[in-house]
């Protein structure tokens, strides 16, 4: 709309200016920058997961550090093998996770069993136990897909409060 009393030069002047957005855009813009990562790794995925933080894939540029209590992690990367043991442990520390959090499963083990489904002891998808955000796959998934998931992720967190819509819902 065009401002009452105000010229079109000063219009474009302000536009340029003033930025308008809301709370919770600026806290998604806020978290999806900050994630720290519950230190999480289950198998061989895990390796493949540490690398991302090494000096090469640096993962730090996207404000991702790894944290090893859940009290002050917003983000589990679940890499590797979800056995029935671990299971109720997994959920546990998700349980004590800050909110608002999200999950990532990491490669074909985490997101469906891998090369262990058909096995007695393994949990055929972390999703079994945790709801999951983003699944990599691959055995194992690379450093570089894994920022990619990551990537996607912040995507999801700034779409959803943006629209006020689940990415899901729009078949995103
Ligand atoms: Fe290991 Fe492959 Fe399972 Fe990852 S997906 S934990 S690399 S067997």
């Amino acid at each position: 709309f065009p401002l009452e009393g105000v010229g079109q030069l000063e219009e474009k002047e302000l536009e340029r200016n003033v930025v308008l957005t809301t709370l919770e855009k600026v806290k998604a813009w806020a978290r999806s920058n900050s994630m720290w990562p519950l230190t999480f790794g289950l198998a061989c995925c895990a390796i493949e997961m540490m690398a991302t933080s090494g000096a090469h894939y640096d993962a730090d540029r996207f404000g991702v550090f790894f944290r090893s209590s859940p009290r002050q992690a917003d983000l589990m990367i679940v890499s590797g093998t979800v056995t029935k043991k671990m299971a109720p442990l997994l959920r546990r520390l998700y349980d004590q996770m800050a909110e608002p959090r999200w999950v990532i499963a990491m490669g074909s083990c985490a997101t469906a069993g891998g090369p262990y489904v058909r096995s007695y002891s393994v949990v055929n998808g972390v999703d079994q136990i945790v709801p999951v955000d983003v699944y990599i796959p691959g055995c194992p998934p690379s450093p570089v897909a894994l920022i990619y998931g990551i990537n996607k992720l912040q995507e999801k967190i700034r779409y959803e409060a943006r629209t006020g819509r689940s990415v899901v819902e729009d078949g995103l």
